[in-house]
């Protein structure tokens, strides 16, 4: 079987964990988890960088920075992770889902703009399969409106606006190191924050609360409950695993690139004969090879590729139910139809991509596809 996934190993992650160990130091602000972070830092220009146990547990801590309280509105996509919307909802936040673009999954900047009313007060981009959103749009409708922007960019790391990294743009955002990123240890992301006066909130909120981070530097002479927070702090394990990934990232993504330019290649030959829809990439947006994937023209064209490739011991899958129809917040969404979220639901496939995928694998990947739609009537 080829796998949809099969997470990344640098081969150094033994080492750097046993180095890790004889620090005797694994919890709190390590030397690994700083060197993590600078690392970011520094390759991405971020403001400050967090790390944290998953993108999940940044998207709370953000909905934390922007006090959100019940009954304020925060507008986003309705085709993301489940962990995009529950980390406002928990906080009391009415989610209002906007539309998917028609020739795209991200969310559809221009309409924006109609959902916001006084009690908005965030915008929360999602940056689909590493593909950007259309940032300028979207900063100028939050400066015009006051609301707070942030980036759910856990498919994006080395990926691009206009040259500015993804994640440096909006006031804040979040990062997935989830064993099924590009980059991983596991489980594990950060939070950046690109706003400076959200960076010493956030270090307490990181650490349940607590100003122990400034104890430990020796700005305080005693560690007290300050703020409300959560326990997010990865161990020195976890970080040194994620820095022995993170100093092979150039290689990682220059193999993903190559494996996604591949299947475009092979693939286009569909498009046009076939009403399949592959990736966009538009003028502004880098492509980081998160994921390859193209729309089927019917939820039933979908199911049968998956049995196809699947019969051919080829693992492909759908990605997300639109949220806005999910068992939890259907009673909650305001009615509107969402036509393009969903059909991205019924009709989207994503193809494997792994560093470690051969050529040969691909080469078979693409051959069953294409059998596949040569054995079905135009
Ligand atoms: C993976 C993912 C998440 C969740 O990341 P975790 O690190 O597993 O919590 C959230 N949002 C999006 C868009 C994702 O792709």
């Amino acid at each position: 079987m080829i796998p949809f996934n099969k997470p990344y190993y640098s081969g150094k992650e033994k080492k750097a964990i046993a180095k890790a160990m004889d620090t005797k130091i694994l919890t709190g602000e390590s030397e690994m988890l700083h060197q993590c972070e600078s690392f970011l830092e520094k390759k991405y220009t971020f403001h400050r960088v967090f790390l944290t146990n998953s993108c999940t547990m940044a998207l709370e801590m953000s909905a934390l920075l922007a006090t959100i309280l019940p009954g304020d509105e925060v507008i986003m996509p309705s085709y993301t992770y489940v962990s995009t919307a529950n980390a406002f909802a928990l906080r009391g936040a009415k989610i209002v889902f906007v539309d998917s673009k028609a020739d795209h999954p991200d969310m559809d900047e221009n309409g924006i703009e109609q959902l916001i009313t006084p009690q908005t007060k965030a915008i929360v981009v999602v940056h689909y399969a590493g593909v950007a959103c259309d940032m300028d749009k979207i900063m100028s409708l939050a400066l015009k409106h006051n609301l707070l922007v942030i980036e759910d960019a856990a498919q994006c790391i080395d990926s691009y606006y206009n040259k500015r990294a993804l994640g440096t743009i909006g006031d804040i955002a979040c990062f997935s190191f989830h064993e099924t990123k590009n980059i991983h240890c596991g489980e594990g992301g950060f939070i950046a924050i690109n706003t400076m006066n959200l960076a010493a909130r956030t270090e307490v909120i990181r650490n349940k609360g607590t100003n122990r981070s400034a104890f430990t530097r020796g700005d305080v002479t005693k560690y007290e409950w300050t703020d409300l927070g959560y326990s997010s702090m990865p161990s020195a394990i976890t970080a040194a695993f994620l820095y022995s990934q993170l100093e092979n990232i150039d290689k990682v993504q220059k193999r993903r690139v190559k494996l996604w330019k591949n299947y475009y290649k092979k693939l286009k030959v569909l498009q046009g004969v076939h009403q399949i829809q592959l990736p966009v990439i538009p003028k502004y947006a880098s492509n980081n090879a998160h994921i390859f994937y193209f729309v089927c023209s019917s939820a039933e064209e979908r199911k049968s590729l998956i049995d196809y490739l699947k019969k051919n011991d080829i693992q492909a899958v759908f990605h997300y139910q639109s949220l806005h129809s999910s068992p939890f917040y259907k009673g909650k969404h305001d009615g509107r139809a969402l036509h393009n979220a969903d059909r991205y639901s019924e009709c989207l496939i994503r193809l494997p991509l792994f560093y470690d995928m051969t050529t040969n694998e691909q080469e078979l990947i693409c051959a069953k596809v294409i059998e596949f739609y040569s054995n079905r009537n135009v």
